[in-house]
């Protein structure tokens, strides 16, 4: 493993051994503060007798241990794993999201992209294109990347200070974004955001570096502009693709074709 992934994991595993980890996502967190015995698996609640987190109860019963932030954890007596890729999916959106069941196209599309397809989602608003990739990055023990343009196009305002029109919109889409990270962390997904550093302390980007690098973090919201024009932040991930993989996700990819109008 490179150097410097061993430093910022060590880092993570010595806080959470002292109990002084609190994750980037603590926010979102009901009652973070009585939970601190929890930290140490993925911080969330404990659901089961086996002292795991509702995802490390999924991943173990369903014997996909490599996706685990501790993969040695437990191997559970009733561990059932679904072999077939439909019944999986809808048992993982029931039990994890609370949904019925995975409509055919997002079943489709879902199947597409973990067998290392590109694959492009068109739905209506509101039709679960997201789902689609909450699911992936639950099933895959990749980290799943999801590229944000809509906030940098805020960073983009703030920075150059030309906020005016739009404002509405831009509000309404930035809290959709925020929104997807509460929604992941309340179904008990660790997920991470990592911005400008304009807009983003120096010390969160450090904790959400930590995260990735223990294996906790499952999706990690960021910036096209963040990738582009963060050296340290392209090493940090290719460390990441060589160990763990990476997928990628492009959301409103609509803004991203016309990408240079949209300005
Ligand atoms: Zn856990």
């Amino acid at each position: 493993m490179n150097q410097e992934l061993v430093v910022y994991k060590q880092l993570g595993l010595a806080h959470i051994q002292k109990d002084q980890f609190a994750p980037s996502f603590q926010c979102y967190i009901e009652n973070f503060e009585s939970l601190t015995k929890y930290k140490a698996c993925s911080c969330f609640e404990k659901v089961s007798a086996y002292g795991l987190c509702q995802l490390c109860y999924f991943y173990a019963r369903q014997g996909l241990h490599e996706n685990m932030m501790k993969p040695e954890t437990v191997l559970l007596p009733d561990a059932q794993r679904i072999s077939d890729f439909e019944e999986l999916l809808n048992f993982l959106v029931k039990t994890v999201f609370g949904f019925q069941t995975a409509h055919e196209n997002q079943k489709q599309a879902i199947e597409a992209y973990m067998a290392g397809k590109h694959t492009f989602v068109i739905m209506p608003t509101g039709s679960g294109k997201s789902l689609c990739f909450w699911a992936s990055a639950i099933l895959s023990p990749k980290l799943t990347i999801v590229f944000e343009p809509l906030i940098a196009l805020i960073q983009d305002q703030m920075v150059s200070s030309s906020w005016k029109h739009d404002f509405t919109l831009i509000q309404c889409r930035l809290f959709i974004t925020y929104n997807f990270q509460a929604k992941l962390v309340t179904a008990g997904i660790p997920c991470g955001c990592m911005y400008a550093s304009s807009t983003q302390g120096k010390s969160v980007q450090e904790k959400v570096l930590q995260e990735i690098a223990m294996g906790l973090t499952r999706v990690l919201f960021t910036t096209p502009e963040k990738l582009q024009k963060s050296l340290a932040f392209r090493q940090f991930l290719h460390q990441i693709y060589e160990e763990r993989g990476i997928q990628f996700v492009v959301d409103e990819a609509h803004c991203i074709i016309d990408y240079k109008h949209f300005r």
